[in-house]
């Protein structure tokens, strides 16, 4: 039995001061065990977010990484930073940092390795554009971003990641995958492990639907079969975010 897996994306939102406030708000309504919960906050929220949740069972991720230790990297942060501070997860490979800030699937794949060794359960997220979908190329394109995301990761370091299946027409714009739509590619995509990587890691992995998850949709998506839980941006910065992780 996967445990399900409820993300928070904030993206580029909330002032430092705003995401104390935001946080504590959060604090008891989504304290669960039930699920893993997961706030992914810009790096400079990091720190005093973390605070907040301190003795809860909620997580405080990253929303990206560098795949070097360290080094002239001018703006950058790193796997060993975000280790040392004991953050715990951290999104890779996101498709707006894939289509405006030319994040490939070979950095994504290295950015992967480096997350597991230093001990942070990498998000990885792979979906395909609109017109992809029209033109069929749906499942090629999300075979490839797994096989590149996954190269050289042993099967039981598969079953450390946490894949978010996030077709892009879906993020941001209010259209959501339907329940079928988003169970098949998250099947295909645990499928694609199993050939590669046997019945244990398909088993154990957890995939994740993104994509305009609100309270209202979470609780169909969630019950899926192969769907463990959701990447939620924008009703994760509102208060309706409790609902969702409940649905979880
Ligand atoms: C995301 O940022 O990963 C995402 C799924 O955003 P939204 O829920 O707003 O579509």
């Amino acid at each position: 039995m996967r445990k399900k897996v409820i993300a928070g994306n904030w993206k580029m939102n909330f002032t430092p001061t705003k995401a104390e406030e935001f946080a504590q708000e959060m604090k008891n309504k989504i304290n669960t065990d039930a699920v893993d919960v997961v706030i992914c906050v810009p790096y400079v929220n990091l720190q005093s977010v973390q605070k907040v949740f301190e003795g809860t069972h909620i997580k405080v991720g990253a929303q990206n990484m560098h795949y070097m230790d360290d080094g002239a990297y001018t703006g950058e942060i790193s796997g060993l930073m975000l280790g040392d501070m004991g953050v715990p997860y951290v999104i890779i490979g996101h498709s707006e940092r894939r289509e405006r800030f030319g994040e490939t699937d070979t950095t994504i794949n290295l950015k992967t390795l480096k997350a597991l060794e230093h001990g942070i359960t990498p998000i990885i997220c792979v979906g395909e554009s609109q017109k992809q979908r029209k033109s069929g190329r749906t499942e090629n394109v999300l075979r490839k971003q797994i096989a590149f995301a996954l190269d050289e990761l042993s099967a039981s370091d598969v079953t450390k990641v946490v894949i978010a299946y996030e077709p892009i027409w879906a993020i941001g714009t209010g259209e959501v995958a339907t329940s079928k739509q988003a169970n098949e590619a998250c099947a295909f995509i645990r499928g694609q492990i199993h050939k590669r990587f046997g019945d244990s890691a398909a088993a154990c992995v957890r995939i994740l639907y993104g994509g305009s998850v609100t309270d209202e949709t979470a609780n169909e998506l969630f019950s899926m079969s192969d769907i463990d839980g959701g990447l939620i941006g924008g009703a994760s910065v509102v208060p309706s975010f409790e609902k969702v992780v409940h649905f979880g």
